[in-house]
């Protein structure tokens, strides 16, 4: 099955807006295993959509348009699908009924062009949407599946993850029900993962493999198809358990988690507490741990210890290992961590302390970075690392490089204990 995204709006023609609903779209089909071979972009116009829906219909088994189901003149998508395919427009009456409560509950007037959001294709399944008042809706004529989404990102990416997937599997796919997993790792390059099993990738079929690096960390999203939810379930246990056998140790967690989170999660179950002293990331790792609710039971406060007096007075980093060694220094990065656990009374102590750029410091280049990890009864790690990015860059990559050596060391502490 191959797939069209349609996106409607003069706006986006007009470079006003970006296309993220297309990105959106094709990464969730990707992982559904459906390849979209075409993004098309069209504006406000009846005939030019028109035209976009004829091409698309000779390369596309599913075309996918987003916008233009809203309640003003140049909403046209329903009305011109509904004349090319030579289909009514009905009023649904869930959809009716939930724009008229929204109306109530707002205390705001109805106009009649509101009820025009309520009308959708006969025949058509019906994607109710949650976060706005016009419906999404599945057609299927001859042998074409037509998916009609709203424009707004936030109506658009719920209704297609609560209601969207699932209808394509149902309406499409022979009742096949589609599973997918991704796989989060960190500490391995994506050439480096993708070589480990590049076997694997040339022979997917079921499950496939899609691989996607951003932000340091790299993904595997893997999709399965079976009749048997259970089965697809095993297909994707098999695939995953294989390629652990090979990069499982740079494995952290599944589908949408982050380091931080696995962070908390580890810390939580072993019931163990952090502290940091952060000089280079001013409080970085503290506000992303702090983001998240239920922090509280593992972290109580930190230190900013951005010059050196808070680094000796503060946090009792001694005079002689500034000016023997200075601030960005394995020495003081394992003092900092050291006394910070101390100071606050916690199992763990991070440390961060390094030069962000873009002047290099005491000598030291750009992107230098070391990162202590003191964990009481057991000796200090520090890492060093050579970033080689931007200011923001490298202080965001320090953070992600200390959750992930955080999170190595406390799972060594689980197994130890
Ligand atoms: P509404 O009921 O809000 O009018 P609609 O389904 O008619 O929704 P449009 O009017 O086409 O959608 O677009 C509404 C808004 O949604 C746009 O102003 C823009 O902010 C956003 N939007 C539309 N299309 C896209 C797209 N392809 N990518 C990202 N954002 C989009």
């Amino acid at each position: 099955m191959n797939a069209e995204i349609i996106a409607v709006g003069s706006e986006l023609l007009l470079g006003q807006i970006v296309n993220t609903n297309a990105r959106f779209l094709s990464q969730q089909l990707a992982g559904l295993g459906i390849n979209v071979y075409f993004h098309t972009v069209v504006g406000d116009n009846s005939d030019r959509l028109k035209s976009a829906i004829e091409i698309a219909e000779n390369r596309a088994d599913l075309i996918i348009f987003t916008g233009g189901l809203g309640p003003t003149k140049d909403d046209l998508t329903k009305e011109t699908i509904a004349r090319h395919l030579g289909k009514e427009l009905v009023i649904d009456q869930d959809a009716l009924a939930s724009i008229e409560f929204y109306f109530q509950r707002t205390n705001r007037v109805m106009t009649e062009n509101n009820r025009k959001q309520a009308l959708v294709l006969e025949g058509a399944y019906i994607l109710p949407n949650d976060h706005g008042m016009a419906p999404g809706m599945v057609v299927e004529s001859n042998g074409h599946t037509y998916m009609l989404l709203p424009g707004p990102p936030k109506e658009l990416e719920p209704m297609f993850n609560q209601y969207g997937s699932q209808a394509l599997s149902n309406v499409t796919m022979d009742k096949e029900i589609i599973v997918s997993r991704v796989l989060r790792f960190f500490g391995i390059g994506e050439a480096a993962l993708e070589t480990e099993i590049m076997d694997l990738i040339d022979v997917q079929s079921n499950p496939t493999i899609a691989p996607l690096a951003g932000d340091g960390e790299v993904t595997l999203r893997l999709t399965a198809k079976h009749l048997d939810e259970k089965k697809a379930k095993e297909l994707l246990d098999e695939m995953e358990n294989t390629i652990n056998q090979r990069v499982g140790e740079f494995l952290y967690g599944y589908d949408n988690t982050s380091l931080i989170e696995e962070v908390l999660k580890a810390l939580k179950t072993k019931k163990l507490t952090v502290t940091a002293a952060e000089s280079l990331t001013g409080g970085l790792f503290q506000q992303e741990l702090t983001a998240i609710s239920g922090a509280s039971s593992v972290f109580n406060g930190g230190v900013v210890c951005y010059s050196n007096d808070v680094k000796q007075q503060l946090l009792q980093v001694r005079q002689e290992t500034l000016e023997t060694h200075g601030a960005v220094s394995e020495q003081c990065a394992r003092e900092l961590a050291e006394n910070a656990s101390k100071i606050f009374n916690t199992d763990f102590g991070i440390s961060f302390t390094g030069v962000a750029g873009p002047e290099e410091l005491e000598g030291k280049p750009v992107g230098t970075v070391y990162i202590g990890i003191a964990k009481k009864g057991r000796p200090t790690i520090v890492e060093k690392l050579i970033l080689g990015g931007t200011r923001e860059a490298n202080r965001n990559r320090a953070v992600k490089f200390g959750c992930y050596f955080l999170l190595r060391t406390i799972k060594e502490s689980q197994n130890a204990n």
